[in-house]
Parts: structure tokens; sequence; C-alpha cells
């Protein structure tokens, strides 16, 4: 006899999630900054009944399952409507990236095939530029400023009482799509990715694990990471899962903002790119007394690579940076930087040597390294090759686009583009990007290690390294630096400052001061920018 599982066949999908937060979260605090930086406060339950509404609404509106319902929205308590509700009738929400150029948001729009768009009244200057482009069945704004809605359009309150509360949720299968990302284009055309509520729903338990974000009850979750990018690194979901207040920032990403707001909410953990954090690392250090924020706030940095110094620097403000790596191919979260048991009781300089690491995948996540020859590199903290990927919040292909070969293995892994060393403890190390990495002499110079090297200068703001081509050594580093005000540094001075770090076919032959780096959408280093900037660079 061959003995069968005794489980029941139960679905790792939103209503569940939806129906908790009113049964036993209902007077849980969810908390926005409105364009006119005043606080809207709301509750779960009133977030569950109006999720309802909408989900109610979308259906008698002619939404059927799996149709795609665009958002282009800020972080605030209707855009958590929208994640909550449009996946509930069995639709899909396809969050817009509001940094991308009108043009790239019309492709994705069209690709996607949006039927509803759901607007903030404060972006339809936005939406105005893109609407000869496409056709939406409906567009809906939401009055956050109280600004004129246009006559074609309606107001999202309006439309939420064309629908009930009392609404029965279709079946929904654990593996339909629930949501839709498109990658924000970094080294190319966006890309979209679709995820299932089975993917988002495991992908949030990950998230509340003791040994990645520990999200509970207890917290106070403020995603800085916008709603519109990898799903706010799914921090909503996994704070509605687990009863978390969530305070949503709105527009007012400052540091000064942000800074109010941890303190005025005593927000627990927050999340975003170390763009973010450079900002309010140079807020603190001008006004250490200023602000009194929660005891060991944690806040979880990823998106990019992250200099030692910041570490350092928040560790002496009780506010704790934890290091994520991820895609939006990858849930976001796919490894988290902490320190094992075994590594408690290292010196700090060599704990802060593996919190600036990647950290170790979660759990279900599975990582190999694969070299230029398809090759897998042994896990020596030497060797590197490409983060190939798998599990159960990896995409398995692009939407419409199928499993190519540059983005995916022969046997179905995902190739990242992220180049890596894993040590014999597990944990990853980033060194760059594929196309990043400098290729000079034959050996390869991981630009990500020179510019956070760069970074824990004291006088350099923003430091970000680009090969550019060279007639002796194929390509070399240049090194593009913001430097505070008042400072001027040399060549030399940074030299003289990662010397020591580096061999010094390593150290790059040209540093020039720069009053801004061209950033990605997403707040990263644009690298593709700079190239141009620099092409045809003459060497002294
Ligand atoms: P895009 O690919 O358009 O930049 P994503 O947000 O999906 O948009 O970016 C994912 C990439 O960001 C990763 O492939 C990696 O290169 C980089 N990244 C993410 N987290 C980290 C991190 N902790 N350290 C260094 N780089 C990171």
């Amino acid at each position: 006899m061959s003995t069968k599982s005794t489980m029941m066949d139960f679905p790792l999908s939103l209503p569940h999630m939806l129906e908790r937060i009113g049964l036993y979260f209902p007077t849980v605090q969810v908390v926005s900054r409105m364009p006119d930086k005043s606080l809207h406060r709301t509750n779960y339950l009133e977030i569950q009944q109006r999720s309802k509404k909408l989900a109610s609404a979308l259906t008698n509106a002619g939404i059927k399952k799996g149709d795609c319902v665009a958002t282009l929205m800020w972080n605030h308590y209707a855009h958590l409507e929208c994640y909550m509700g449009v996946p509930c009738t069995g639709a899909v929400l396809h969050t817009l990236n509001l940094r991308l150029s009108p043009d790239d948001i019309a492709y994705i729009v069209n690709h996607a095939e949006d039927k509803i768009l759901i607007v903030d009244d404060v972006l339809l200057p936005l939406y105005n530029q893109i609407k000869d482009k496409v056709s939406f069945d409906k567009v809906v704004v939401v009055p956050l400023a109280g600004e004129a809605i246009p006559e074609d359009c309606v107001n999202y309150e309006d439309f939420l009482n064309t629908g009930s509360a009392d609404f029965t949720y279709p079946d929904i299968d654990e593996n339909d799509a629930l949501g839709m990302c498109y990658t924000s284009g970094t080294t190319g055309r966006p890309k979209g990715v679709v995820y299932s509520h089975r993917s988002t729903v495991l992908h949030s338990m990950s998230e509340a694990l003791d040994s990645s974000l520990a999200i509970n009850q207890h917290d106070v979750v403020t995603p800085v990471v916008p709603m519109f990018h990898a799903n706010a690194w799914g921090l909503p979901y996994t704070s509605v899962m687990v009863g978390a207040k969530l305070v949503l920032p709105g527009p007012h990403l400052d540091a000064e903002s942000l800074m109010d707001l941890y303190e005025q909410e005593q927000v627990t953990l927050s999340a975003g790119v170390p763009t973010i954090w450079m900002a309010i690392k140079q807020a603190l250090e001008a006004e250490p007394k200023r602000w009194k924020t929660a005891p060991n706030m944690r806040m979880a940095v990823g998106g990019a690579a992250i200099p030692e110094s910041l570490f350092r620097v928040f560790d002496t403000f009780d506010m704790k940076i934890i290091q994520a790596w991820g895609m939006t191919e990858t849930g976001p979260l796919a490894s988290i930087g902490l320190l094992k048991n075994n590594m408690m009781d290292l010196s700090e300089d060599e704990q802060y040597q593996i919190r600036v690491k990647q950290g170790l995948p979660l759990p279900f996540v599975e990582v190999r390294i694969i070299d230029d020859d398809g090759v897998e590199q042994p896990w020596d903290g030497v060797e590197q090759g490409e983060i190939q990927i798998r599990g159960p919040w990896i995409t398995g292909s692009y939407h419409k686009e199928g499993r190519q070969p540059d983005k995916f293995s022969a046997d179905g892994w995902l190739r990242t583009g992220d180049v890596a060393i894993i040590d014999p403890e597990g944990f990853i190390k980033l060194t760059d990007r594929t196309k990043d990495l400098v290729k000079s002499g034959g050996e390869w110079i991981s630009s990500v290690d020179l510019e956070n090297a760069i970074m824990d200068h004291p006088d350099v703001i923003e430091a970000a390294v680009i090969a550019v081509a060279h007639p002796k050594w194929d390509e070399r580093p240049l090194a593009a630096i913001v430097v505070k005000e008042g400072v001027s540094l040399s060549k030399e001075d940074i030299h003289d400052f990662i010397r020591d770090k580096f061999h010094k076919t390593w150290l790059p032959d040209a540093v020039e001061t720069v009053t801004d780096i061209p950033k990605t959408s997403t707040g990263k280093f644009m690298k593709k920018e700079l190239r141009k900037l620099y092409e045809g660079w003459i060497w002294e």
C-alpha cells in the first residue's frame, strides 16, 4: 500500500489574508502621509471592508479573472486597498513605476493589456502624458489632494460605492496570477514578472521568519521602497499577514520627512535602497540629536551594494541595517545578511565584513554560481560566477516572452546577471553585475568593491565605478565621485584612501568629481548613462 498524506489541500491565497486582518487585527492602524504632509489614519478593518468593496466594484465593472488592473500610485492606504482588493477578484494587480519615462510606461501598459487604471490625483499630469498612447476601459482617480477629477474619469470613492463589502470571493487557485511588476530596465527593455498567490504567500511567510526580517504583530513597518517597485519588497503583504502596523510615506521620501515619520510613529522596521539611507545618514550627522527613533530600529537595505561605513554609522544611532538581496524576478527577497550563531563571538570588524555580504538564501531558495564556460564554481570564497537561482517565488519565465536562454539556464534556473563568490559558510558576496565588471588585461575588477571602498571616505557622498575602453588593457576603471560641499579630492587622495584594500592594478586610472550621479527610476546608479558620458575618454 502506498501511504497518502491526510493533509487538506488548502490554497495559499490572498482572500485568507484579507479575512484575517478583519478578524484578528481590526484596530491596527494604517497611517499614510498625504501630499500636503498631513497624516491619514485608518485601520485594518476599514482596509478590509474597502478592499472588498473595490473587489466588488471591479467585478461589477466587468473585470474578470486574469485581467490586469494597473495602479499609478505612491505608497498609501488606497494603494494597499488595491494590493488586497484587485487580486481578491481573481484579477492581476499591475503596479506601474511612475519614475519611468512616459514612453516606457505606455509600452508596459500596452504589453500587459491593462484594462482599468487607478491613479493618484497628484499623478494625473503623468497620466496625461501617456493618455494618447494607451486605452483603458476606465480610469479611476484617488482624491488625495482634492485635485479636480477629469470628466472622463471616476472618483475612487464613488467607484468604491458601486461595490459592496459583502463580496463573495471567486474560486482562486493558489497558482493563479496575483500581481505583475516590470523590471525597471536597468539592463534593457522592461520585462514582465507575474507573481502568483502562492508565491506571494510563501514570500510573506519567509519575510516574517525570525531568520529573515522577523516581522511580527509588534512591528511598525515603513516601506520606503515604492509599492510600484517589486511589491515594495513584499512588505505590505507580510505586514497584513502578521497584523503589523503600516506607516506609508506617500510622496515624501526626503531624509527629514522620513526621520520625522520614524520618530512620530516609532517605526521599528523600514526598507529602501542605499541612496535613501545615504541621505538619512547625512541628515543624522548634521543634527545627531534631533530625532529619537524606536529602540533597535531595523532597516532592510538592498537593491544596490552598501558601503561598510553605512552599517557602522547607523549602528551608532541604534538603527540596524540588515542587508537584503533580490530582484523583481525573485519575489523580490532572495537572501539576507544575518550573522550565523557561530559568528557571534567574532570581533566587531569581522562581523562588519560579514554584514556587507548579501548573506544566506532564504529557505527554499537555492543558488549556484556558474562561470563563463558554464562550469559550477566551488563555494570557497574565491572563485566567482554568475548567480543562478531557483525557488517557489523565483520567476520561471517572463510575461509573453517565455524563457530566453540568456535569462534561464537549460535546466530552468534563473540567470540573475549578478556575479558573486560564495564562501564556505554559504554566504553570497556580490562582486558585480555581469555587464558592469571591468575587464582589465584579462582580469576582472569588481566595480562594486571599488565604489564601496571609495564611499567609505568621509568626504565622499557617492561613487560609481565604470569600465572605460583602454587601448592597452582592454578596459580600465574610472570612478565618478560626488564630494561634500567645499571639499576637493584628487585621484591621489582616493588612491591613498583605498590603496591598502586592493592590488595596485585595481586602482581607478581616473577619478572624476561630478555634481550628481545619474540614477535609475529606482534610485540606483545608472551606469549605462555614465558609460555614455565617458565614451571615448582619452587616458593620460
Ligand atoms: P533592476 O534590475 O531594473 O535594477 P531590480 O530592483 O530587480 O531592478 O534590481 C535587482 C538588482 O539589484 C540585482 O540583480 C542586483 O544587481 C541589485 N541588488 C539587489 N540587492 C542588492 C544588494 N543587497 N547588494 C548589491 N546589489 C543588489
